[in-house]
């Protein structure tokens, strides 16, 4: 009885209320930490900003960090961590500047944080930055850095860069072999990433769920059926892992993109394991490729019973019935989506120049270079509708009239960064592009023309894989 807590008891209770976001408890314990001066120790500090940061409560965070008298290497992590976290990343590249200003030198949690901001702001030129000062400190040689920075090679979509990492590391461990697999599936490399599994084979490197899920993936990106099907195959039988969720769900979309609908579905029944929305979402997608719009409608049921609120489901079901031609299908399904209140996120596309970042909308006007960039825009279309080029207007869900559904479907937010990535990207150089949603297949359609007419290479990164444009062809070969 009376006996006072200090900081070796306060810091694991701090640490529990960040993990289960318990933030009155949190509150409350603070309060004590306050009372009893253990403020002027940095351990505690640094556990109340993560547990600020944690519950959201940044402001408070931040001025936990300002007002310390002495900021320590451990309390920057914390602030540029809880940052980068919450998706605030611009601010966490700010505290990354003012602590190299500091003269405080990063070490290993930082960079990791860093490199996770540059992904999520798709900023190669800060990528850049922080990997020309990872060399000057000599971390190069550090296998969870280099594991870093190969996979952030392969996001922004410079695939060159992450092989130049991958084979610049001394003994490579699973995890780097892996990350290196996962960047040729993401590309789409199949090939690559089959002689880079023989390869790691041949290394002593055991193979685990892991490996498999990228190797499959990077077959299914690829087309490659039978070979995908055989590792699924060997899988169990030679390396003893067993298939999950997510092996299923890249077989799925292998048989989809061979026409083999029925025996996609036929393995969905007899998956050991309960199939989710990413083996449903496999099957729907070939549906839409495939025009199969009844064997469509009954994985969107179960689609719309797992996630009754996921407004993709409607809008996938929606695009079959539209593909078909069964507009008023089509409109119902919308009609049940206003209903349920669903709204469709906000397609945009972003694209680096000068040091920036620049955004794009559906019907941008934003831009200071706006005028430029519908004037480009607009030659472009002309030029693609000279080549033969018409609007998939399907892809626009508005009951609207077909011109105003071209008008809308022109002015994506990817063809304006398509306009905009010509203007001012120098020749020779490709233009690389982040898309938040799928790509519609209008845009699809457009880029590659436009990487035919314009001798340019695209490169679209969406939230499914990187689609390489270059000659009038994507990589994806159609199907995505
Ligand atoms: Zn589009
Ligand atoms: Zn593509």
């Amino acid at each position: 009885m009376g006996l006072k807590p200090n900081e070796v008891t306060v810091i694991p209770v701090i640490s529990t209320c960040a993990g289960v976001r318990e933030l009155d408890v949190g509150k409350y314990i603070h309060g004590i930490a306050v009372k009893l001066g253990m403020l002027l120790e940095v351990k505690v500090v640094n556990a109340l900003i993560n547990l600020y940061g944690k519950c959201g409560y940044l402001e408070a965070a931040c001025c936990l960090f300002e007002g310390m008298p002495v900021q320590s290497l451990v309390s920057w992590n914390s602030i540029i961590a809880v940052h980068v976290q919450m998706g605030l990343v611009e601010k966490g590249v700010g505290y990354f500047i003012m602590m190299r200003r500091a003269g405080v030198n990063c070490d290993q949690a930082t960079l990791v944080s860093l490199l996770l901001a540059c992904e999520n702001l798709g900023f190669r030129k800060l990528a850049e930055a922080v990997h020309c000062y990872i060399l000057n400190c000599g971390l190069d040689k550090n296998l969870t850095i280099a594991t870093a920075l190969l996979d952030l090679y392969a996001k922004l979509g410079i695939l060159s860069d992450s092989c130049k990492v991958f084979s610049e590391m001394i003994n490579p461990d699973a995890v780097a072999w892996t990350a290196m697999l996962a960047s040729y599936a993401m590309h789409g490399r199949g090939r690559e990433a089959m002689e880079h599994f023989e390869l790691l084979i041949r290394e002593g490197v055991v193979p685990d769920h892991v490996t498999f899920t990228h190797l499959l993936s990077a077959c299914s990106h690829s087309g490659l059926v039978e070979e995908g099907e055989s590792y699924f195959k060997i899988m169990y039988e030679v390396y003893g892992v067993e298939p999950r969720v997510e092996h299923y769900s890249c077989v799925v979309d292998l048989l989809g993109r061979s026409g083999l609908l029925n025996d996609a579905y036929k393995l969905i029944k007899r998956m050991p394991v309960e199939p989710n929305s990413g083996v449903w979402g496999a099957l729907i997608g070939a549906c839409r490729v495939r025009g199969n719009i009844e064997l469509g409608k009954e994985v969107a049921e179960q689609l719309f019973a797992l996630d009754p609120s996921d407004s993709r489901n409607y809008i996938m079901l929606s695009n079959i019935y539209s593909a078909a031609g069964q507009w008023r299908d089509a409109s119902k399904v919308r009609a049940l989506m206003k209903q349920r209140s669903l709204i469709r996120n906000p397609g945009c596309s972003y694209i680096e120049h000068g040091n920036k970042i620049h955004r794009f909308v559906m019907g941008d006007q934003s831009h200071p270079d706006t005028e430029q960039i519908y004037n480009k825009l607009e030659e472009l279309i002309r030029k693609n509708r000279e080549a033969g080029f018409t609007s998939k207007t399907e892809y626009v869900l508005h009951d609207v009239d077909r011109e105003v559904k071209e008008d809308l479907i022109n002015k994506h937010s990817e063809k304006l960064a398509i306009a905009f990535g010509l203007l001012v990207v120098n020749a020779g150089m490709p233009l690389i592009i982040t898309k938040n949603l799928r790509i519609c297949g209008d845009c699809h359609g457009f880029a590659k023309l436009v990487s035919l007419i314009e001798k340019r290479r695209i490169i679209i990164r969406d939230t499914k894989r990187f689609h390489h444009f270059s000659n009038g062809l994507c990589s994806c070969g159609d199907y995505w």
